[in-house]
């Protein structure tokens, strides 16, 4: 019933260049079967966009305001423009770097859904927080946060990343178990916001060190409906494995 997903999220990667030679290399290789998505840098998403066919396109970021004087922001309003379908929110890296609060990410969420993006929203724990056993907190706090007063029409157009972040560009993926058991969690936190019907048909994905050799694994488990992968999104026949091994 929830459509698989695999997203990648190139970070600040590629080139105008390298982009299109990625989509040209990855269209035609693509199962139907689920949402192959890349998350590319703002600069290049409307050549990506013109070119991908089957590949849907996400950006990584918004600023949750419409236009105004926010020197270096990209508004929802020229996303939209781009015709990208998804935007990442809240990854561990804008809230770490970028002073992202569950606040400011709850409004992005809003704002997204206004303009009808599709977000991509990602929570998860730092090691600190695991190995003092603190995990479930921090996830419950920012699920909550984040979609705090949000309401869900199309619940297919709602993604979650469980994304933790010791997990994140280390080549430690979290154990099968460990990421279930989390988006489990997530999945059980959605439901006392939204009802169960409606957390039943969210996505939840794993992000973390995921790679052609984990992702069939992961997302055998019952609530892992996909990945958020960065690493190993990044070229193009590890791409097409990860999306027809999902
Ligand atoms: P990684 O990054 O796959 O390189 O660990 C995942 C992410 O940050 O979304």
């Amino acid at each position: 019933m929830r459509k698989p997903m695999l997203a990648g999220n190139w970070k600040m990667n590629k080139t105008r260049d390298e982009a299109i030679q990625f989509v040209l290399a990855v269209e035609g290789n693509l199962p139907a079967s689920i949402d192959c998505v890349v998350c590319a840098p703002a600069i290049i998403l409307r050549d990506i966009v013109k070119r991908a066919e089957t590949l849907k396109v996400g950006a990584q970021n918004m600023n949750e305001n419409e236009s105004g004087a926010y020197t270096g922001e990209i508004s929802p309003v020229m996303l939209k423009d781009t015709q990208v379908e998804y935007v990442i929110l809240g990854h561990s890296e804008r809230r770490a770097y970028y002073n992202e609060t569950n606040e400011k990410i709850n409004a992005k969420i809003k704002k997204a859904l206004e303009f009808e993006l599709k977000p991509i929203v990602c929570v998860g724990e730092v090691l600190e927080e695991r190995e003092t056993g603190k995990t479930y907190d921090v996830l419950k706090e920012q699920v909550v946060k984040a979609f705090d007063g949000v309401t869900i029409k199309n619940p297919a157009d709602v993604i979650i990343a469980y994304e933790p972040v010791w997990a994140i560009g280390t080549g430690k993926t979290a154990t099968t178990e460990v990421a279930e058991d989390a988006c489990k969690f997530i999945r059980g936190v959605l439901a006392d916001i939204f009802g169960k019907a409606v957390a039943d048909e969210l996505r939840i994905l794993y992000g973390g060190s995921m790679k052609p050799s984990n992702v069939g694994e992961l997302m055998s488990e019952p609530d892992i409906d996909g990945g958020l992968v960065g690493g190993a999104s990044l070229k193009a026949d590890s791409f097409i494995e990860l999306c027809t091994t999902a």
